[in-house]
Formats: structure tokens, C-alpha cells, sequence
């Protein structure tokens, strides 16, 4: 659930997430394909009521029902879990209750897992070696998975920027002792490692030559504005995880619900620490073909959905 300017811009977005959604779950090598539910509020104007968001949920929920199981929905930005409940009164094709009522409840704490697994991976690949003691790590936007990845990284013993643009979110980073920075300035921090953590589209033509990162890994979706950045972002020197290898966690973590066995919290998380190593073939893959990690990811994603179009069945799309 998000303010957009326009219908368009709404629609747009939820086909950009789809795509990811898509790509996400192939590399992650889910038996699933790629949707994306976009509840849209006005940009400007008053936030809405709670009848009016209890309304908007239920008729969510009402969409999701007519297509019959081919489409599954799941938390994610905008959205908590008590809001599950509520689309849940109108379809039962929903993952991510709460565990009381037999789901996996919320997938935050899975995604900052992956997140984290990527950041390490990555910053082996650069720094020689995965462990985060006295690595600069600026996490971008303090939410479900920020707020949870900033107090992993904290206890890994990580130094800390962190930024929102809720202000109110500063009471964290007094907690953890991390240093507070304007979101305006963030993404440029002198630190070892960008985490984004808020919206997509912040890695462009004119953010990516100003950044001194040496990596970026973070949870938010559609962080390239376009897919010609990974190229960009190879020539400044940074390497990227792709985000929808490093942001697969949560997928992973409700994808174990579908499984015949149902969920399992122990699998969900040896499995959420299998995107280390999906991510560490992806480098060396981009490295041993001279291309991109997005080149290398995108490659296996296709390569995996070839498979499994051909393969008898193919399970609903979600997300
Ligand atoms: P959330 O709504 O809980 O948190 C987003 C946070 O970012 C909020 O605190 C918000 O104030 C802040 N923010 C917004 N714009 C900002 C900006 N310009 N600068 C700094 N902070 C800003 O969302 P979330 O569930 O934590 O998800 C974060 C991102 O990760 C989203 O892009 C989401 O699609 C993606 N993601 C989430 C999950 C999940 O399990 N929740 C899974 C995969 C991907």
C-alpha cells in the first residue's frame, strides 16, 4: 500500500514489482511465479480513515479471491500484519498470518536475514572477508527489515549510519548507538556498505557517480531506475547484489507455508541462509564472464524459468 501521484504511476510500479517478483522467486528456486498487489492511496490529501483502509483491504481481498489461487498474497511495504487479517476475511489465498492462525507471520525478520547474508557475502568478495566487526554499514530507511537488519548488523559489531524519513525512528538509532544522517545525504555516506531499505529507484545516472560505497546490498525493490545501471555501477568501482536475490528472505520464509509439510520456522531459515550461496555463484559467474551481477542473476532467473515452463506443473504467482 502506497501514495502515487496517478493510476499510471501505480500500474507501473506493480509491473515493475511483478517482474521482480518473478525474477526473485526463479533464482530463488521456488516452485512459483511473479505478482504483485499494489493497494494505491492519493499523494496528497488526508491519510485515510481506518473504515476507509479496512474498506480498501477488504476489496483488495476481493481481487485476490477471483483469481482463484492464481495469485497469493503476502505483506510487504505499506502493509502489517494485522492488515493480513483483514484482506484474509474476503480470500484464503493469503500467506504471512500471524502464527496463532497457522501462517509464518510477519516475513521482515527473514528478508534482513538474506539481506544480511548478502551484505557479508559481498563484503568477502571485496574486503576478504564476511565478517561485519568495525565494517561502516549505512542502512537506508528503518522499517520491517531496516530497523531489524540495523540491530543485526549493530550485534555483529558493524558501525552504523542509519536514516529515515520518519524522525521518529531516531529513537533506534540512539539505541543501537548508530550515527543518525538525513535521508537526502545517506546514500552518499563515506562507508563501506549502502543498504537500501525504503523505495526503489534510487540508483540512477546521477546518484550512482557520487556514491563512495564500495557496496551495495538492501531489501528494497527496483533499487536500478533502469536495468543499464549494473554496467554503471561496475565502472565506479561497486558491486551490487542484486536486489531480488539479496531481498528473497521473506519470499522464501511464506513459500515454506505452500510446502506439503506446511511451515517450519528451522527450514525457513537454513533455507533464507542458502541465498549466501545463490549470491556467491552469481559474483562468480559475473566474474568469470566479465559481466554484472544483474547480467549473471538475470541469466539464472531465465534459465531456471525455461525449466520450469517446461516442467508439468507450475505453480500460482504471489507476492
Ligand atoms: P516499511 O514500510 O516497514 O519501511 C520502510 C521505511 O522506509 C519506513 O520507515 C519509511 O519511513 C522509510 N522511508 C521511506 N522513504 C524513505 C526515504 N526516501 N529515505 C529514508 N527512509 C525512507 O517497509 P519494509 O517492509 O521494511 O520494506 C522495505 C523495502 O524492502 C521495500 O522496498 C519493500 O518492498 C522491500 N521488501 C520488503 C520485504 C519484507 O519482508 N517486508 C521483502 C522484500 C522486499
Amino acid at each position: 500500500m502506497w501514495a502515487y501521484p496517478d493510476s499510471r504511476s501505480a500500474v507501473r510500479d506493480a509491473l515493475r514489482l511483478s517482474r521482480a517478483m518473478t525474477y526473485k522467486a526463479a533464482v530463488a528456486g521456488l516452485p512459483l511465479g511473479g505478482g504483485k498487489g499494489v493497494i494505491m492511496l492519493p499523494e496528497s490529501g488526508p491519510t485515510p480513515s481506518s473504515r476507509r483502509r479496512r474498506a480498501a483491504l477488504l476489496d483488495f481481498g476481493d481481487t485476490v479471491e477471483r483469481l482463484d489461487g492464481r495469485y497469493i498474497t503476502a505483506e510487504d511495504v505499506g502493509i502489517a500484519s494485522r492488515d493480513m487479517t483483514v484482506i484474509a476475511e474476503t480470500t484464503k489465498h493469503v500467506t504471512g498470518l500471524s502464527r496463532a492462525r497457522g501462517g509464518s507471520g510477519d516475513p521482515s525478520p527473514f528478508t534482513a536475514q538474506g539481506v544480511q547474508e548478502a551484505i557479508s557475502i559481498a563484503c568477502e568478495r571485496i574486503f576478504g572477508t564476511g565478517d561485519l566487526r568495525g565494517r561502516s554499514i549505512a542502512v537506508l530507511g528503518l522499517g520491517h527489515v531496516g530497523g531489524r537488519l540495523a540491530k543485526i548488523c549493530a550485534r555483529a559489531g558493524a558501525k552504523l549510519v542509519v536514516s529515515d524519513i520518519d524522525s521518529a525512528k531516531r529513537t533506534l538509532a540512539e539505541q543501537l548507538g548508530a550515527r543518525w544522517m538525513d535521508p537526502a545525504r545517506a546514500l552518499f555516506a563515506d562507508v563501506d556498505v549502502v543498504s537500501p531499505c525504503a523505495l526503489g529507484g534510487i540508483l540512477d545516472h546521477e546518484s550512482i557517480p557520487r556514491m563512495r560505497c564500495a557496496v551495495i546490498a538492501g531489501s528494497a525493490n527496483n533499487q536500478l531506475a533502469d536495468d543499464t545501471l549494473g554496467d554503471l555501477l561496475r565502472a565506479h568501482g561497486i558491486l551490487w547484489a542484486p536486489d531480488f536475490v539479496a531481498n528473497a528472505g521473506g519470499l522464501i520464509n511464506v513459500a515454506i507455508e505452500l510446502e506439503p509439510g506446511g511451515y517450519d520456522v528451522k527450514r525457513a531459515r537454513e533455507r533464507v541462509r542458502g541465498i549466501g550461496d545463490t549470491l556467491r555463484e552469481i559474483f562468480d559467474e559475473a566474474e568469470r564472464t566479465g559481466t554484472t551481477p544483474l547480467t549473471a542473476a538475470m541469466l539464472l532467473a531465465r534459465r531456471r524459468l525455461g525449466e520450469t515452463v517446461r516442467a508439468p506443473q507450475t505453480q500460482p504467482a504471489r507476492g
